[in-house]
């Protein structure tokens, strides 16, 4: 994982870089502008990573500031959960914690500077008169009624506006640009509305007039002496209201807006929205169910920050749209897995062995590494008996040599351990396998003995010493590469998409006895199985691992045999 200490460059760092050499700027400062009204999801990690990183990079600064101008679908449990997800990601904004109600009283005397030089009025049309002024993309708008108000009496209504004496959606603040521009964001955008009865989580009932964000944005990181202001694509039609705001007050400062194309990923969505509705409607369990694309469900499905930065690294910053393939973020996460995460055996799918010719009262304690090619993670003592469990997949009564797993009458090798041999299969009266009979080849233990060729190597768990566990199996939470194109295409819900097999619950795994020490959050590599991590639900004597992602990307596989 060399990239990551390496970043590419890209062409907002180009953009960066000729500002500090021709002297436009001298020192860098970003800020990420989450709004409070939902979790985080794997598109912020790219702005956050985006932000926080050229901050680093830079020797510059990057401000953590809430974008809190729509207090209805905002509160304080977001508010937290944002801080606890851009500190997880590995980042810090020092003591730059900043809300843009901080500046609720600048914001309303620029208001007053710009209604003093004839740059906003008061409007009284309503919302449909509003919509009918305001024309279309190929249609001029017109000039509202109210546009040639007084100053005078601007400041008056602005100020009765303020101490409450209208009612929500009686009046607007707007700016007087011009109806006629080609831009429908230049034509007279609101900046201020009444909003009685809403408690802010920060400035509570102290307001009944909110500030909108296209002038609340500007006017903040300008107040924070933000150098460039990075947001994606869609507020490209909104740059030039960003700079006409910026010009027209007495601020000092004029930070440089650049956009980038948002991060959309294969199968899911990422719209706060719609992750809204995937909690509040019960589809999942919540803003951490490891199926969702929050920062708190990938954490919680065992994905790392460096495997978030890995992939932020590989997906590159460009204006150009698309969609980003699974695999890539999966790979990201297998590939720091790979490094950091310890093996364990855990026998998902339980089948009884008993060794006959092993001593029923004999216990060995093996030690076996903890990872196979980084010896500096150590080792454990793993027990055996003779009484294990192996999974039923890896016992076939009649099978060819491509099988390489056991097989009745022919040997395999126990993973770091003996040789055994199939010699009987007990069933029941339906003809279930319900255990089999082996014996073990002493000395066997590292090498194979003078003509003997186990067929493979499987995984087991001692019978007698294992512990039983929960393991979530998740797999992707839609089952169509782009649910929100395909719900537009076929006038569905993007909801009718959610895949079925999302999350399969095993109870009667058997995992060695090792990971009862697992903390929430500790990954694994369970061998031959995939990569798992202790979920919160861990601990207190329940034993929880969630399946973060499989060992190779076999799911292309599946999906074409038809699941
Ligand atoms: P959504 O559309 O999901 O509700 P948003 O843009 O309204 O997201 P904000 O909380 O306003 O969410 O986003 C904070 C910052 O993160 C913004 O600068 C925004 O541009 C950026 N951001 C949001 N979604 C993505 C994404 N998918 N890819 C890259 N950056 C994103
Ligand atoms: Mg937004």
């Amino acid at each position: 994982m060399s990239e990551t200490t390496n970043p590419p460059t890209n062409f907002i760092r180009q953009i960066i870089d000729e500002d500090l050499r021709s002297g436009k700027r001298t020192n860098v400062a970003t800020r990420f502008p989450p709004e409070p009204n939902g979790y985080l999801h794997i598109g912020h990690a790219k702005s956050i990573v985006l932000n926080f990183g050229i901050a680093e990079d830079y020797n510059g600064t990057c401000n953590l500031r809430f974008d809190d101008t729509n207090p209805g679908k905002e509160n304080m449990e977001f508010v937290e959960a944002i801080q606890r997800d851009v500190k997880w990601l590995g980042y810090s904004w020092d003591e730059r914690l900043y809300y843009a109600s901080n500046y609720f009283q600048n914001l309303y005397e620029f208001a007053l500077e710009l209604i003093k030089n004839g740059k906003a009025y008061v409007c009284e049309l309503n919302a449909e008169q509003t919509r009918e002024y305001r024309g279309t993309l190929k249609e001029p708008g017109k000039d509202s009624p109210y546009r040639s108000r007084s100053v005078a009496e601007n400041l008056d209504l602005f100020e009765k506006m303020k101490s409450g004496e209208f009612e929500d959606g009686t009046k607007v603040l707007r700016a007087k640009i011009d109806m006629t521009s080609p831009n429908i964001n230049m034509r007279d955008p609101v900046l201020y509305r009444i909003r009685h009865g809403v408690i802010h989580h920060q400035t509570g009932a102290e307001w009944c007039i909110y500030p909108m964000y296209d002038y609340t944005h500007p006017i903040s990181d300008a107040l924070e002496g933000i150098t460039h202001s990075l947001c994606t694509l869609e507020f490209e039609d909104h740059r030039p209201f960003y700079d006409w705001v910026l010009d027209n007050i007495s601020v000092g400062c004029h930070p440089q807006q650049i956009e980038f194309s948002r991060l959309n990923l294969e199968y899911t969505v990422m719209s706060k929205r719609k992750l809204t509705q995937l909690v509040s409607e019960g589809f999942v369990n919540g803003w951490d169910d490891p199926r969702m694309p929050t920062l708190a469900g990938i954490r919680r499905r065992g994905y790392t920050p460096a495997a978030m930065k890995l992939f932020c690294q590989r997906i590159g910053i460009t204006k150009s749209e698309g969609i980003v393939e699974m695999e890539l973020l999966e790979n990201c996460v297998r590939e720091d897995l790979n490094i950091i995460a310890p093996r364990r055996m855990a026998v998902l799918d339980p089948l009884k062995v008993v060794i006959t010719n092993y001593p029923a009262d004999q216990v060995e304690q093996l030690t076996l590494p903890n990872h196979p090619q980084d010896e500096s993670m150590g080792t454990r003592l793993v027990p055996f008996c003779n009484e294990i469990y192996i999974e039923q997949e890896d016992f076939l009564e009649e099978a060819n040599k491509k099988y390489k797993r056991l097989v009745k009458g022919d040997c395999v090798r126990l993973r770091n351990a003996y040789i055994i041999q199939c010699d009987e299969v007990v069933k029941d009266d339906y003809d279930n396998i319900v255990e089999i009979h082996c014996s073990y080849i002493p000395d066997s233990i590292g090498s194979n003995p003078e003509g003997i060729k186990p067929r493979g190597v499987i995984h087991w768990v001692s019978a007698r010493h294992g512990v039983v566990a929960e393991v979530r199996l998740y797999d992707r939470l839609f089952a169509v590469a782009a649910p929100d194109a395909m719900a537009n295409k076929e006038d569905k819900a993007f909801t009718d998409y959610l895949s079925p097999d999302s999350l399969h619950t095993l109870t009667h795994c058997v995992v060695e006895p090792s990971l009862t020490d697992a903390q929430p959050g500790d990954s694994y590599q369970f061998e031959r199985q995939a990569y798992f991590c202790a979920d919160l639900d861990h601990g207190n004597g329940k034993v929880v691992f969630n399946r973060t992602v499989t060992l190779r990307d076999t799911w292309a596989k599946i999906e074409q045999k038809g699941r």
